[in-house]
Protein backbone atom coordinates (compact mmCIF):
# COMPACT_ATOMS: atom_id res chain seq x y z
CA UNK A 1 0.00 0.00 0.00
CA UNK A 2 1.04 3.39 -0.55
CA UNK A 3 0.15 6.47 0.14
CA UNK A 4 0.30 8.47 -2.41
CA UNK A 5 0.99 7.99 -6.63
CA UNK A 6 2.48 10.79 -8.17
CA UNK A 7 2.83 10.33 -11.86
CA UNK A 8 5.27 12.29 -13.68
CA UNK A 9 6.68 12.47 -16.98
CA UNK A 10 9.93 13.43 -17.95
CA UNK A 11 9.23 14.43 -21.56
CA UNK A 12 12.50 12.82 -22.62
CA UNK A 13 13.51 9.19 -21.60
CA UNK A 14 9.65 8.98 -20.54
CA UNK A 15 10.99 7.02 -17.09
CA UNK A 16 9.95 8.05 -13.68
CA UNK A 17 12.94 8.47 -11.14
CA UNK A 18 12.04 7.33 -7.73
CA UNK A 19 13.86 8.07 -4.45
CA UNK A 20 13.59 5.59 -1.33
CA UNK A 21 14.47 6.77 1.63
CA UNK A 22 15.01 3.59 4.10
CA UNK A 23 14.88 3.59 8.12
CA UNK A 24 13.66 2.56 11.06
CA UNK A 25 12.03 5.91 11.55
CA UNK A 26 11.70 5.48 15.32
CA UNK A 27 10.55 8.12 14.84
CA UNK A 28 10.79 10.37 11.67
CA UNK A 29 12.48 13.42 12.34
CA UNK A 30 13.26 16.66 10.11
CA UNK A 31 16.86 15.54 9.16
CA UNK A 32 15.27 12.66 7.30
CA UNK A 33 12.92 14.86 5.79
CA UNK A 34 15.17 17.45 4.80
CA UNK A 35 17.33 14.46 2.97
CA UNK A 36 14.89 13.36 1.33
CA UNK A 37 13.40 17.26 -0.15
CA UNK A 38 17.01 18.01 -0.91
CA UNK A 39 18.03 14.61 -2.92
CA UNK A 40 15.00 15.10 -4.82
CA UNK A 41 15.95 18.47 -5.96
CA UNK A 42 19.39 18.03 -6.61
CA UNK A 43 18.67 14.65 -8.70
CA UNK A 44 15.21 15.81 -10.09
CA UNK A 45 13.21 12.89 -8.65
CA UNK A 46 9.74 12.40 -9.04
CA UNK A 47 9.11 11.15 -5.58
CA UNK A 48 10.21 9.72 -2.70
CA UNK A 49 9.06 6.88 -1.15
CA UNK A 50 9.64 6.28 2.82
CA UNK A 51 10.06 2.74 3.58
CA UNK A 52 9.38 1.87 7.17
CA UNK A 53 11.53 -1.10 7.82
CA UNK A 54 9.24 -3.44 9.49
CA UNK A 55 12.21 -5.90 11.81
CA UNK A 56 15.16 -3.80 11.06
CA UNK A 57 18.09 -6.37 10.51
CA UNK A 58 20.35 -3.71 12.12
CA UNK A 59 18.36 -2.63 15.58
CA UNK A 60 18.09 -6.24 17.31
CA UNK A 61 19.63 -4.94 20.68
CA UNK A 62 17.00 -2.66 21.48
CA UNK A 63 13.38 -2.29 21.28
CA UNK A 64 12.06 -1.03 18.36
CA UNK A 65 8.62 1.09 18.45
CA UNK A 66 5.55 -0.80 16.77
CA UNK A 67 5.51 -0.62 12.87
CA UNK A 68 2.34 0.83 13.37
CA UNK A 69 3.36 3.95 14.99
CA UNK A 70 6.19 4.31 12.88
CA UNK A 71 4.10 4.13 10.05
CA UNK A 72 1.81 6.12 11.67
CA UNK A 73 4.15 8.97 12.32
CA UNK A 74 5.86 8.60 9.11
CA UNK A 75 2.54 9.33 7.26
CA UNK A 76 1.82 12.65 9.47
CA UNK A 77 5.23 13.93 8.25
CA UNK A 78 5.07 13.85 4.61
CA UNK A 79 1.29 14.46 4.48
CA UNK A 80 1.57 18.14 3.27
CA UNK A 81 4.17 16.82 0.58
CA UNK A 82 3.10 15.87 -3.32
CA UNK A 83 5.92 14.25 -3.38
CA UNK A 84 6.45 11.79 -0.46
CA UNK A 85 4.40 8.76 0.19
CA UNK A 86 4.89 5.86 2.41
CA UNK A 87 4.71 2.54 1.51
CA UNK A 88 3.95 -0.55 4.23
CA UNK A 89 5.60 -2.95 2.02
CA UNK A 90 8.14 -3.74 4.58
CA UNK A 91 6.21 -3.63 8.07
CA UNK A 92 4.12 -6.06 5.93
CA UNK A 93 6.83 -8.75 5.56
CA UNK A 94 7.49 -11.26 8.20
CA UNK A 95 10.87 -11.93 10.07
CA UNK A 96 13.61 -9.71 9.61
CA UNK A 97 13.44 -7.23 6.93
CA UNK A 98 16.12 -6.91 4.16
CA UNK A 99 16.81 -3.69 1.95
CA UNK A 100 17.40 -6.10 -0.91
CA UNK A 101 14.49 -7.48 -1.09
CA UNK A 102 12.30 -4.77 -0.83
CA UNK A 103 14.26 -3.24 -3.95
CA UNK A 104 14.00 -6.00 -5.58
CA UNK A 105 9.87 -5.70 -5.14
CA UNK A 106 9.68 -1.89 -6.33
CA UNK A 107 11.85 -2.86 -9.36
CA UNK A 108 8.87 -5.16 -10.24
CA UNK A 109 6.18 -2.86 -9.39
CA UNK A 110 7.80 -0.06 -11.32
CA UNK A 111 9.93 -1.97 -14.09
CA UNK A 112 10.30 1.22 -16.32
CA UNK A 113 11.56 3.44 -12.99
CA UNK A 114 14.64 4.61 -12.15
CA UNK A 115 15.33 4.04 -8.26
CA UNK A 116 17.45 5.63 -6.40
CA UNK A 117 18.25 4.36 -2.76
CA UNK A 118 18.83 6.95 -0.39
CA UNK A 119 21.37 6.90 2.95
CA UNK A 120 23.48 8.92 5.57
CA UNK A 121 27.19 8.54 5.65
CA UNK A 122 26.34 6.13 8.78
CA UNK A 123 24.52 3.76 6.93
CA UNK A 124 26.86 3.82 4.00
CA UNK A 125 30.14 2.27 5.96
CA UNK A 126 28.69 -0.59 6.75
CA UNK A 127 26.90 -0.94 3.00
CA UNK A 128 29.77 -3.49 2.02
CA UNK A 129 28.12 -5.59 4.41
CA UNK A 130 24.63 -5.43 3.87
CA UNK A 131 23.01 -8.88 2.70
CA UNK A 132 22.77 -8.62 -1.42
CA UNK A 133 24.04 -5.25 -1.46
CA UNK A 134 25.71 -6.04 -5.22
CA UNK A 135 22.18 -7.09 -5.80
CA UNK A 136 20.84 -3.46 -4.62
CA UNK A 137 23.89 -1.83 -6.72
CA UNK A 138 22.21 -3.80 -10.18
CA UNK A 139 18.94 -2.76 -9.38
CA UNK A 140 18.84 0.62 -8.02
CA UNK A 141 21.39 3.52 -7.70
CA UNK A 142 23.22 4.86 -4.84
CA UNK A 143 22.71 7.97 -3.40
CA UNK A 144 25.16 9.03 -0.34
CA UNK A 145 24.06 12.56 2.03
CA UNK A 146 26.63 13.06 4.93
CA UNK A 147 25.47 13.11 8.30
CA UNK A 148 27.30 15.04 10.50
CA UNK A 149 29.94 16.43 8.51
CA UNK A 150 30.94 13.25 7.46
CA UNK A 151 33.32 13.11 4.56
CA UNK A 152 32.14 12.07 1.20
CA UNK A 153 32.89 7.78 1.27
CA UNK A 154 35.80 5.93 -0.43
CA UNK A 155 33.89 3.62 -3.44
CA UNK A 156 35.28 1.12 -2.28
CA UNK A 157 33.61 1.11 0.96
CA UNK A 158 30.05 1.41 -1.34
CA UNK A 159 31.45 -1.33 -3.35
CA UNK A 160 30.70 0.75 -6.29
CA UNK A 161 29.64 4.16 -7.99
CA UNK A 162 27.10 6.88 -5.53
CA UNK A 163 26.00 10.21 -6.14
CA UNK A 164 27.13 11.88 -3.61
CA UNK A 165 24.49 14.78 -2.88
CA UNK A 166 25.65 17.82 -0.31
CA UNK A 167 23.08 18.74 1.94
CA UNK A 168 22.33 21.33 4.72
CA UNK A 169 23.62 18.98 7.86
CA UNK A 170 20.90 18.68 10.50
CA UNK A 171 22.87 17.08 13.59
CA UNK A 172 19.54 15.11 14.32
CA UNK A 173 19.24 11.76 15.11
CA UNK A 174 15.75 9.61 16.57
CA UNK A 175 18.41 8.24 19.17
CA UNK A 176 18.68 11.82 20.26
CA UNK A 177 14.82 12.48 20.37
CA UNK A 178 13.97 9.03 22.23
CA UNK A 179 16.43 10.22 24.72
CA UNK A 180 15.00 13.74 24.98
CA UNK A 181 11.47 12.28 25.35
CA UNK A 182 12.95 9.78 28.55
CA UNK A 183 14.51 12.84 29.98
CA UNK A 184 11.83 15.05 29.71
CA UNK A 185 13.04 17.55 27.59
CA UNK A 186 11.42 19.21 24.58
CA UNK A 187 11.39 17.97 20.75
CA UNK A 188 9.92 20.69 19.04
CA UNK A 189 11.66 21.91 16.00
CA UNK A 190 13.19 18.18 15.58
CA UNK A 191 10.20 16.68 14.34
CA UNK A 192 7.39 17.87 12.77
CA UNK A 193 4.59 19.15 15.10
CA UNK A 194 2.00 16.33 14.09
CA UNK A 195 4.94 13.73 14.88
CA UNK A 196 5.10 15.50 18.39
CA UNK A 197 1.45 15.20 18.90
CA UNK A 198 1.61 12.12 18.01
CA UNK A 199 4.45 10.64 20.40
CA UNK A 200 2.48 12.63 22.99
CA UNK A 201 -0.69 11.21 22.39
CA UNK A 202 -0.26 7.75 22.30
CA UNK A 203 2.83 8.15 25.01
CA UNK A 204 5.72 6.86 22.97
CA UNK A 205 9.23 7.21 24.35
CA UNK A 206 8.73 7.95 27.98
CA UNK A 207 10.77 5.45 29.36
CA UNK A 208 10.10 2.67 32.11
CA UNK A 209 9.85 4.39 35.03
CA UNK A 210 7.90 7.38 33.40
CA UNK A 211 5.32 4.66 32.54
CA UNK A 212 5.26 3.26 35.83
CA UNK A 213 4.72 7.16 37.58
CA UNK A 214 1.95 7.91 35.61
CA UNK A 215 0.29 4.40 36.45
CA UNK A 216 1.35 5.02 40.25
CA UNK A 217 -0.03 8.75 39.96
CA UNK A 218 -3.66 6.78 39.32
CA UNK A 219 -3.03 4.57 42.00
CA UNK A 220 -1.94 6.34 44.97
CA UNK A 221 -3.41 9.49 46.90
CA UNK A 222 -1.25 12.41 45.87
CA UNK A 223 0.74 12.67 48.86
CA UNK A 224 1.25 8.20 48.90
CA UNK A 225 2.57 9.15 45.12
CA UNK A 226 4.81 12.07 46.98
CA UNK A 227 6.11 10.06 49.25
CA UNK A 228 6.74 7.20 46.35
CA UNK A 229 8.79 9.78 44.15
CA UNK A 230 10.66 11.43 47.12
CA UNK A 231 11.82 7.61 48.07
CA UNK A 232 12.67 7.15 44.59
CA UNK A 233 15.01 10.16 44.24
CA UNK A 234 16.26 9.51 47.80
CA UNK A 235 16.92 5.87 46.90
CA UNK A 236 18.86 7.20 43.95
CA UNK A 237 21.15 9.57 45.52
CA UNK A 238 22.20 6.92 48.09
CA UNK A 239 22.59 4.53 45.44
CA UNK A 240 25.29 7.17 43.40
CA UNK A 241 26.90 7.73 46.86
CA UNK A 242 27.85 4.68 47.25
CA UNK A 243 28.89 3.55 43.51
CA UNK A 244 26.03 1.66 42.42
CA UNK A 245 26.01 0.16 39.36
CA UNK A 246 23.93 1.25 36.51
CA UNK A 247 21.70 -1.75 36.67
CA UNK A 248 21.39 -1.45 40.66
CA UNK A 249 20.19 2.02 39.86
CA UNK A 250 17.55 1.07 37.69
CA UNK A 251 16.35 -1.54 40.40
CA UNK A 252 16.64 1.10 43.18
CA UNK A 253 14.62 3.76 40.80
CA UNK A 254 11.85 1.00 40.46
CA UNK A 255 11.86 -0.33 44.14
CA UNK A 256 11.84 3.41 45.31
CA UNK A 257 9.08 4.33 43.14
CA UNK A 258 6.83 1.08 43.54
CA UNK A 259 7.63 0.35 47.29
CA UNK A 260 4.09 1.65 48.86
CA UNK A 261 2.64 0.60 45.39
CA UNK A 262 -0.33 -1.15 47.52
CA UNK A 263 -0.63 0.64 50.53
CA UNK A 264 -3.64 2.82 50.05
CA UNK A 265 -5.12 -0.71 48.68
CA UNK A 266 -4.32 -2.31 52.09
CA UNK A 267 -5.81 0.88 53.99
CA UNK A 268 -8.75 0.18 52.17
CA UNK A 269 -9.94 -3.25 51.63
CA UNK A 270 -10.79 -5.59 54.43
CA UNK A 271 -7.38 -7.90 55.38
CA UNK A 272 -8.99 -11.09 54.21
CA UNK A 273 -8.91 -10.02 50.82
CA UNK A 274 -5.21 -8.65 51.20
CA UNK A 275 -4.23 -11.98 52.68
CA UNK A 276 -6.43 -14.34 50.00
CA UNK A 277 -4.07 -12.27 47.21
CA UNK A 278 -0.88 -12.73 48.68
CA UNK A 279 -1.54 -16.49 49.58
CA UNK A 280 -2.58 -17.08 46.16
CA UNK A 281 0.35 -15.30 44.42
CA UNK A 282 3.69 -17.16 46.31
CA UNK A 283 3.71 -14.30 49.44
CA UNK A 284 1.63 -15.78 51.65
CA UNK A 285 0.95 -13.70 54.84
CA UNK A 286 2.14 -14.18 58.23
CA UNK A 287 0.06 -14.97 61.63
CA UNK A 288 1.71 -11.92 62.94
CA UNK A 289 0.27 -9.20 60.22
CA UNK A 290 -3.41 -9.75 61.67
CA UNK A 291 -2.09 -8.20 64.46
CA UNK A 292 -0.14 -5.20 62.52
CA UNK A 293 -2.38 -5.86 59.28
CA UNK A 294 -0.87 -2.30 57.43
CA UNK A 295 2.28 -4.71 57.77
CA UNK A 296 1.03 -6.82 54.83
CA UNK A 297 1.23 -3.70 52.06
CA UNK A 298 4.89 -4.56 51.19
CA UNK A 299 4.06 -8.19 50.18
CA UNK A 300 0.88 -6.67 48.70
CA UNK A 301 3.24 -4.06 46.76
CA UNK A 302 5.45 -7.52 45.67
CA UNK A 303 2.32 -8.83 44.13
CA UNK A 304 1.21 -5.38 42.37
CA UNK A 305 4.46 -4.72 41.37
CA UNK A 306 4.67 -7.99 39.42
CA UNK A 307 0.73 -7.94 38.32
CA UNK A 308 0.06 -4.24 37.95
CA UNK A 309 3.49 -2.85 36.78
CA UNK A 310 5.02 -5.59 34.86
CA UNK A 311 8.35 -5.81 37.49
CA UNK A 312 9.51 -9.17 38.16
CA UNK A 313 12.77 -8.71 39.45
CA UNK A 314 13.51 -10.79 42.80
CA UNK A 315 15.59 -8.33 44.08
CA UNK A 316 13.03 -5.21 43.47
CA UNK A 317 10.33 -7.56 44.95
CA UNK A 318 11.97 -8.69 47.59
CA UNK A 319 13.25 -4.83 48.56
CA UNK A 320 9.20 -3.88 48.23
CA UNK A 321 7.92 -6.57 50.20
CA UNK A 322 10.44 -6.27 53.36
CA UNK A 323 10.90 -2.40 53.17
CA UNK A 324 8.86 -2.07 56.35
CA UNK A 325 10.13 -4.23 58.89
CA UNK A 326 13.13 -5.24 57.29
CA UNK A 327 14.93 -8.68 57.54
CA UNK A 328 18.31 -10.52 58.48
CA UNK A 329 20.86 -10.28 55.91
CA UNK A 330 19.57 -7.70 54.18
CA UNK A 331 20.56 -6.84 50.32
CA UNK A 332 22.05 -3.40 49.34
CA UNK A 333 19.19 -2.54 47.44
CA UNK A 334 16.85 -3.56 50.81
CA UNK A 335 18.75 -1.26 52.96
CA UNK A 336 18.52 1.23 50.66
CA UNK A 337 14.50 1.35 49.97
CA UNK A 338 14.37 0.81 53.83
CA UNK A 339 16.29 3.76 54.79
CA UNK A 340 15.49 6.36 52.01
CA UNK A 341 11.55 5.25 53.26
CA UNK A 342 12.40 6.66 56.36
CA UNK A 343 15.31 9.69 55.63
CA UNK A 344 13.03 11.14 52.31
CA UNK A 345 12.67 14.67 52.64
CA UNK A 346 9.02 15.11 53.08
CA UNK A 347 8.90 13.18 56.27
CA UNK A 348 8.43 15.42 59.40
CA UNK A 349 11.62 16.52 60.04
CA UNK A 350 13.60 15.09 63.54
CA UNK A 351 16.71 15.36 65.43
CA UNK A 352 16.76 11.37 64.38
CA UNK A 353 15.83 11.84 61.35
CA UNK A 354 18.61 14.35 60.90
CA UNK A 355 20.97 11.54 62.49
CA UNK A 356 19.49 9.30 60.39
CA UNK A 357 20.34 10.93 57.28
CA UNK A 358 23.47 11.75 58.47
CA UNK A 359 24.48 7.60 59.40
CA UNK A 360 23.04 7.28 56.02
CA UNK A 361 25.43 8.68 53.64
CA UNK A 362 28.56 7.81 56.28
CA UNK A 363 27.89 3.85 57.15
CA UNK A 364 24.87 2.64 55.57
CA UNK A 365 24.77 -0.91 58.12
CA UNK A 366 25.14 1.43 61.04
CA UNK A 367 22.13 4.05 59.95
CA UNK A 368 19.71 0.27 59.47
CA UNK A 369 21.28 -0.34 63.44
CA UNK A 370 19.88 2.98 64.14
CA UNK A 371 16.78 3.28 62.86
CA UNK A 372 15.69 -0.23 63.04
CA UNK A 373 16.39 0.46 67.34
CA UNK A 374 14.75 3.70 67.17
CA UNK A 375 11.97 2.06 65.78
CA UNK A 376 11.72 -1.06 67.49
CA UNK A 377 11.80 0.99 70.64
CA UNK A 378 9.12 3.45 69.70
CA UNK A 379 6.77 0.89 69.44
CA UNK A 380 8.04 -0.97 72.26
CA UNK A 381 7.11 2.07 74.38
CA UNK A 382 3.75 2.28 72.61
CA UNK A 383 2.84 -1.39 73.73
CA UNK A 384 2.75 -2.58 70.40
CA UNK A 385 4.35 -5.99 69.33
CA UNK A 386 7.04 -6.16 67.53
CA UNK A 387 7.45 -8.19 64.73
CA UNK A 388 9.86 -10.73 65.10
CA UNK A 389 12.06 -10.12 61.27
CA UNK A 390 12.63 -6.50 62.67
CA UNK A 391 14.59 -7.72 65.80
CA UNK A 392 16.39 -10.23 63.44
CA UNK A 393 17.35 -7.55 61.23
CA UNK A 394 18.45 -5.45 63.71
CA UNK A 395 20.58 -8.41 66.05
CA UNK A 396 22.05 -9.59 62.56
CA UNK A 397 23.67 -6.09 61.95
CA UNK A 398 24.82 -5.62 65.39
CA UNK A 399 26.28 -9.51 65.11
CA UNK A 400 28.01 -8.52 61.57
CA UNK A 401 29.39 -5.42 63.70
CA UNK A 402 27.69 -2.75 61.51
CA UNK A 403 30.35 -2.11 59.70
P1 LIG B 1 18.67 5.99 15.13
O1 LIG B 1 19.32 7.09 15.92
O2 LIG B 1 17.60 5.24 15.84
O3 LIG B 1 19.68 5.09 14.45
P2 LIG B 1 18.42 7.67 12.82
O4 LIG B 1 18.20 9.10 13.15
O5 LIG B 1 19.81 7.26 12.44
O6 LIG B 1 17.87 6.74 13.96
P3 LIG B 1 17.35 5.92 10.83
O7 LIG B 1 15.93 5.60 10.72
O8 LIG B 1 18.30 4.94 11.40
O9 LIG B 1 17.42 7.30 11.68
O10 LIG B 1 17.94 6.46 9.47
C1 LIG B 1 17.39 6.25 8.21
C2 LIG B 1 18.29 6.84 7.15
O11 LIG B 1 18.32 8.28 7.28
C3 LIG B 1 19.75 6.39 7.26
O12 LIG B 1 20.26 6.21 5.94
C4 LIG B 1 20.44 7.56 7.92
O13 LIG B 1 21.80 7.64 7.56
C5 LIG B 1 19.66 8.74 7.38
N1 LIG B 1 19.63 9.88 8.29
C6 LIG B 1 18.99 9.92 9.47
N2 LIG B 1 19.15 11.13 10.04
C7 LIG B 1 19.91 11.86 9.23
C8 LIG B 1 20.44 13.19 9.30
N3 LIG B 1 20.21 13.98 10.36
N4 LIG B 1 21.18 13.62 8.25
C9 LIG B 1 21.45 12.79 7.21
N5 LIG B 1 20.98 11.54 7.09
C10 LIG B 1 20.22 11.07 8.09
MG1 LIG C 1 20.55 5.30 12.45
Amino acid sequence: MRTKQVYFDCGVCNMRKIGIMGGTFDPIHNGHLRVAEEVRQALGLDEVIFMPAGNPVLKQDRDVTSAQDRFAMCLLATADNPHFSVSDSEIKRAGITYTVDTILELHKLHPAAKLFFIVGTDAAEFFHKWRGHQQILENCQLVVVARNGDEKPARDCVCGDFHWVEITQLDISSTQIRQHMVDGKSIKYLVPDGVREYINKQGLYKGQVANLSTLLAIELSRPRYNHSLEVMKEALALGRHYNADEATLKKLEIAGLLHDCAKNMCEELPYNEIEEVCNRSGYPLPDFFRKVPILAHGYMGAVLAKRVYGIDDPEISSAISCHTFGKPNMSFLEKVIYLADFIEPTRPESRARATARELAYKNIDKAMIFVLELIINRNKSLGRDIYPKSQQALDYLEEHDGS
